[in-house]
């Protein structure tokens, strides 16, 4: 802990006002969540030792993204060794990417291994959350109607987890099977079939290549060609992972190495967008080795700088398309008929089925809670005219003892998320340490700090190439902001995160 935290400024007078005695919450911590953040979250407190903790998690399972994407071809797109926590290596990773299975599998191993599953209540969806000012503690509400009492509340609900769906005409009369990449029907045969793919993202450049040799035919409905590059995946040679298992420096060694190559992309993506003119050259050079046909270069290769959407990888995206039995369909679709899809020239497709790989709606890292801070107001409504705005994508004013973990501008369009998480999730801790070593009831980031903090964040993400790269992006808001990314190095959100920083909060002493 540094020295703000050890010898806090004064309270702010607002903050000297009386208050009732103090009532205890029945946790201390309460977790919303059970996917890769609040996981490291729950994993944190158990190891500090605080365990008057609960982790409330809608679904029937720990896992969240990797619990819920189950269609064929799933797998990360950011290689595993650093894709998992620091603290929980794992030698036996098969690949360098691995699968879905593979990931969700490591999550259930830590949650038991740490003994924290038993803290969870699966099936229990959290619907709001409101600031308490007589007792300064939380009360989380369950959609089932039970109310329980938290000192500290942390939300690790994940950006990506409610399926976007396309608003098209007609939707709903369509009479064959459809659903989303992220709530797959493993049910369904797609042997001889006609599928119609809209979509061409992360999820779907991975779902394509699996169904294509499968289904009769396939087409994919492109609205804006993502970059795909090749991926460099490989399986893990048993003598890495030997190495790996009985000399852990040598896993560590190789998980630095995968940072910094990973890391090295932001150069590109926030410090000279021009730098990424020779990665885009190698994209190119990619697409045209992959494909033959103009037509079909032509129609995939994106108008808009390489790193403006997420890079994606894949080396069986482009192959796939190139199949007798797949057709890329670059005109805008005008509605959806009970038996198919008609685009705007007129043309109708028919289709068995339609797979929506669409994407997620990634409004703010809420999702649909209710968070009502100090001051009566909705975490939502503070946010209406600004945008969505937290200091270091942690702490919102106005919202005491509450904490986001994976808030605004803390993706990440480079490297591992987890690196962000588990930076995130020691900032927390350090928060938790700090309110109960100087017998604080609150804590509550200063108004004025967040907005400094998010000032500047800005002013670095306009010149950047999510911004500045010609495309649109869900990255960015309705206001043409990015309140999704960080805008740097994660070393350099690792070193601000490191320490907490007790001056800039608000903060009110307990009594008696
Ligand atoms: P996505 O990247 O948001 O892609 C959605 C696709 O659907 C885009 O091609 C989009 O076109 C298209 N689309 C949306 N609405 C449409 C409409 N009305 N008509 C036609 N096309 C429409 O979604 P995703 O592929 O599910 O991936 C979401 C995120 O999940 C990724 O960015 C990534 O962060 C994460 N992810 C990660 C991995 C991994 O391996 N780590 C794998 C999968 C997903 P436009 O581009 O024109 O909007």
């Amino acid at each position: 802990m540094n020295a703000d935290a050890s010898s806090p400024a004064a309270p702010k007078p607002a903050a000297r006002r009386k208050t009732t005695a103090p009532k205890d919450a029945q946790f201390q911590v309460a977790v919303i969540g059970a996917g890769f953040s609040g996981l490291c979250m729950a994993i944190q407190l158990k190891l500090a030792k605080i365990n008057s903790f609960v982790v409330f998690e809608k679904a029937d399972d720990i896992g969240g993204t990797w619990r819920d994407n189950l269609y064929p071809g799933c797998a990360c797109d950011v290689p595993s060794h650093l894709y998992s926590y620091s603290f929980e290596p794992n030698p036996n990773w098969s690949r360098m990417f691995a699968p879905q299975q593979e990931i969700w599998d490591y999550l259930r191993h830590c949650g038991r291994k740490y003994g924290v599953t038993e803290h969870m209540r699966f099936n229990a969806e959290v619907a709001s959350a409101a600031f308490d000012t007589d007792h300064h503690y939380w009360r989380v509400m369950l959609k089932s109607g039970e109310t329980v009492t938290a000192k500290i509340v942390v939300s690790g609900i994940g950006a990506l987890s409610i399926p976007a769906y396309p608003k098209l005409p007609g939707i709903e009369n369509f009479k064959g099977t459809a659903f989303h990449s992220a709530r797959w029907r493993n049910d369904y045969d797609f042997d001889g079939k006609r599928v119609a793919v809209i979509g061409t993202g992360a999820s779907a450049i991975q779902f394509v290549p699996a169904i294509a040799p499968r289904v009769k035919h396939l087409d994919l409905y492109q609205r804006t060609p993502p970059w795909v590059i090749s991926k460099p995946d490989r399986r893990m040679t048993a003598v890495e992972k030997t190495l790996f298992k009985f000399l852990p420096a040598t896993q560590k060694l190789f998980r630095g190495g995968i940072y910094w190559w990973m890391e090295s992309r932001v150069l590109g993506l926030a410090v000279d967008p021009r730098a990424m003119k020779l990665a885009e050259l190698y994209a190119r050079l990619y697409i045209n080795r992959c494909i033959k046909d103009p037509k079909l270069r032509r129609k995939v290769t994106p108008d808009y700088t390489l790193g403006c959407k997420r890079i994606l990888m894949s080396d069986e995206y482009y192959p796939a398309l190139t199949r007798d039995n797949v057709d890329v369909i670059t005109t805008g679709i005008r509605e959806v008929t009970a038996r198919g899809l008609i685009t705007e020239d007129g043309v109708e497709r028919p289709a068995d089925a339609i797979i929506y790989g669409t994407g997620f709606q990634v409004s703010d890292p809420i999702g649909p809670m209710k968070i009502v801070g100090a001051e009566g107001k909705e975490v939502r409504e503070t946010w209406k005219d600004s945008g969505m705005e937290a200091y270091l994508g942690v702490s919102v004013s106005g919202f005491p003892n509450f904490f986001l973990l994976l808030g605004p501008n803390t993706g990440l369009g480079h490297t591992s998320i987890v690196f962000m998480i588990e930076a995130q999730v020691n900032y927390v801790m350090q928060a938790i340490k700090t309110l109960t070593k100087h017998r604080l009831r609150s804590l509550d980031v200063k108004p004025e700090v967040q907005a400094r903090f998010n000032t500047k964040l800005q002013k670095r993400l306009d010149e950047a190439v999510w911004s500045a790269g010609g495309c649109k992006s869900w990255y960015l808001d309705e206001f043409g902001k990015n309140r999704t990314l960080w805008p740097s190095f994660t070393f350099e959100y690792w070193m601000r995160t490191r320490n907490f920083e007790a001056r800039k909060y608000d903060f009110e002493y307990r009594r008696g």
